[in-house]
Formats: structure tokens, C-alpha cells, sequence
């Protein structure tokens, strides 16, 4: 990773009069929401007077315990206060996307801002709609991402437990716990210094594994008793989710995050999805085993994106139109052992 960007931010933030945004993506996970706060916090202890966390819709309820989680401010609720604010800041710190699109109602305000545009994302090819960008996919989050850059600016003494707390959130997500895009080394010794602030990893696990409810848990084991397709000559698994299935669990914000896991975890199965049919649109994620490129295929038919093993996408079609088209999908790209999405 080109580091030089980092001493060029360090320059820019001496000025703690500076309007600071920082924005991150919409239907936001653990790791948008554990940078956004960890870096939130860090500015604060660095003295900065000005500095707003902005998301463009809710996140889900197992993050509320997060420190400062009550001072973000959420576009779809206060879309006035959070355009302006964008607008009209200084500096805009875009975190765990890669695309300005990905921040939807906000996407307007971010072509009419004049703040210095600062990427600090992991996800592959950044569009070049940023003044500087630290990005890199070999680490497991942005979350991580942050620390490096907190150390990169020599202000290591300022990352305390509330910023640890947030940043270790963004981590254990980004990998499904430790399950994926976990085999470097550092992450671990980041951890390591976490733990060393007093950290407790088993409690903040609880917080966001054991909190479900009934019709959360009852939700999954719906998805996988009676919408889960397995097609095996293809290597792959889905889970579908129809408006009523969500009905009848009295479904709430991040209650489907983790169920297409499941789907991945059989046998023999390389390449998992799950289709959820929302209000205006059906919303997909896909997850990947080894060199099975998701990313590409949510780019190349579902208008979306992400990492090599997860991504997402939508899609304005009829979920069955949908599942039809993907099961020919299937049939193409499981040919030669997925090589057709490797070679994009
Ligand atoms: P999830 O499936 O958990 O929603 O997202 C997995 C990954 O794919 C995340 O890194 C997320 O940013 C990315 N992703 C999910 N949905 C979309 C989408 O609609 N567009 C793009 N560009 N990326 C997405
Ligand atoms: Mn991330």
C-alpha cells in the first residue's frame, strides 16, 4: 500500500477547526459502522471540534451498543442535517466503499461538496472520485484499515476502548468472526493491543451473535428448512426470501445479515446466494469459496459489487424471473470450474 497519503492526512487534520464529515455506506454492517464510530472517537480524543458520523439509512440493532452509536446521524431520518452537513464540510472521510453510489440518498450531496474527499476502504478498484485514497484489500476491514492509519500518524496513543471496541466490531464481522479474510498476521496482533486496553472479545461476540429474536432465529430456520435450493452439479446454494416470509417474521433491519453463510457451509458448495425481495427492489448478496470471483458476478448482472468472496447487488425483476435467470447463470459460469468469472 502507497502510504504517502496517510502523511499527507496527517497535515490536514493538524487544523482542528476543520469541518469533518464521515460517511459510509448504505444497509450498513458491522465494519461500516465499527470504522465510521473507531474513527469518529479517535478524532474527537485528537480534539477536533467538528466531526459528524453520517449513514444513509439505519443500521441494524446489534450494533446500537456501540460508543457514540446515538450521535451518528441517519440520512433517511434527517436527510436535510445530513445533506448540509456533507455539503458543507471540509474534509469528507469516505469509509468502506468504493463507489459514491453506495451512499445513495447522500450520493447527490457528495458531487456538490467541496471538502477534500478522503478514501479509507478495502474493497477492489475504488472509482477515481476521491481526492486521496488509502485502500487496499489485503487486510481483513476497513476497520483495520483505520488502526493502520491512526499508526500511520503516529497517534497510536489515542486509540482507547471506546475506538477499540468499534474498530474490533468492524473486524469480527468483516470475517464472519474469523472464518474468511483473516489470514494475515496483523490483524491478530492489532487484536492483540485491543486486548491489552482490556478489551473483552467474548462479551462484545455476545453483543452482536446472541442478541436475535425469536423471529430472527425462527426466520433462519425457515430460510433453511424450506427456501434454501441446493444445485450441486453447479456447485452452488440459495436462499430466497419472499416480501410475505419477511411478513410473517416481522422482520427488522439485519435480520437476514449471516444467512447466506449457511448456504456456503454445505459440502461441495463453492458459491452461495441469497435474494430477498424488498419494497422497490430484490436485494442479493453472494458469498465465495477460494478463487470463485463474486465480485465480478454481482458487477457483471446485479448492478453491484463488493470483495472477491462477498458482494451484493439488486435487481428490479420478480424474484422468480430472478432465480430462474440465476440458475442460467449458474449453468454458464460453474463451467471449467468458475474460470469465466476469474478471468474479468
Ligand atoms: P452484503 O452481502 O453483506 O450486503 O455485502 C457484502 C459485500 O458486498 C460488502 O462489501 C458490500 O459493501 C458489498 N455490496 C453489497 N451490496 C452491494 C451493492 O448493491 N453494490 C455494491 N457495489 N456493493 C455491494
Ligand atoms: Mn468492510
Amino acid at each position: 500500500m502507497d502510504i504517502s497519503p496517510i502523511h499527507s492526512l496527517k497535515k490536514i487534520l493538524e487544523d482542528k477547526t476543520k469541518k469533518i464529515v464521515l460517511v459510509s455506506h448504505v444497509n450498513p454492517d458491522g465494519d461500516a459502522v465499527g470504522s465510521s464510530l473507531g474513527f469518529y472517537l479517535f478524532l474527537k480524543n485528537d480534539l477536533h471540534e467538528n466531526v459528524v458520523s453520517i449513514l444513509p439509512g439505519g443500521f441494524p440493532s446489534f450494533l446500537a451498543w456501540l460508543p457514540g452509536a446515538d450521535s451518528i446521524i441517519i440520512a433517511d431520518k434527517e436527510k436535510e442535517k445530513a445533506c448540509s452537513a456533507l455539503e458543507n464540510a471540509d474534509i469528507v472521510f469516505c469509509l468502506d466503499f468504493n463507489d459514491t453510489d453506495r451512499t445513495a440518498v447522500l450520493a447527490d450531496s457528495f458531487k456538490k461538496t467541496k471538502g477534500i474527499k478522503i478514501l479509507i476502504d478495502h474493497h477492489p478498484d475504488p472509482k477515481d472520485q476521491f481526492d486521496f485514497r488509502i485502500s487496499t484489500t489485503q487486510v481483513s476491514s476497513t476497520a483495520e484499515l483505520i488502526y493502520e492509519v491512526i499508526l500511520g500518524m503516529n497517534k497510536q496513543h489515542l486509540i482507547d476502548l471506546d475506538v477499540a471496541q468499534c474498530l474490533y466490531t468492524g473486524i469480527v464481522t468483516d470475517t464472519g468472526s474469523f472464518s474468511y479474510a483473516c489470514n494475515y498476521p496483523r490483524t491478530y496482533y492489532i487484536i492483540g493491543h485491543f486486548m491489552n486496553l482490556g478489551l473483552n472479545g467474548e462479551q462484545i461476540h455476545r453483543q452482536i451473535y446472541d442478541t436475535y429474536s425469536e423471529d430472527r432465529l425462527r426466520l433462519l430456520g425457515h430460510s433453511l428448512s424450506k427456501n434454501l435450493k441446493v444445485l450441486e452439479e453447479y456447485h452452488a446454494a440459495y436462499i430466497f426470501l419472499y416480501a410475505s416470509d419477511l411478513e410473517n417474521f416481522n422482520y427488522q433491519e439485519g435480520d437476514s445479515e449471516g444467512i447466506v453463510n449457511y448456504a456456503l457451509s454445505i459440502k461441495g458448495i463453492h458459491l452461495a446466494a441469497i435474494f430477498i425481495e424488498r419494497e422497490d427492489q430484490v436485494k442479493i448478496s453472494f458469498r465465495s469459496e477460494g478463487e470463485v470471483n463474486v465480485n465480478v458476478l454481482a458487477r457483471k448482472y446485479y448492478r453491484g459489487g463488493g470483495h472477491k468472496n462477498a458482494a451484493g447487488g439488486s435487481s428490479k425483476k420478480s424474484l422468480d424471473s430472478i432465480m430462474n435467470e440465476f440458475e442460467d447463470i449458474l449453468k454458464e459460469i460453474s463451467k471449467d470450474d468458475f474460470r469465466l468469472l476469474k478471468d474479468v
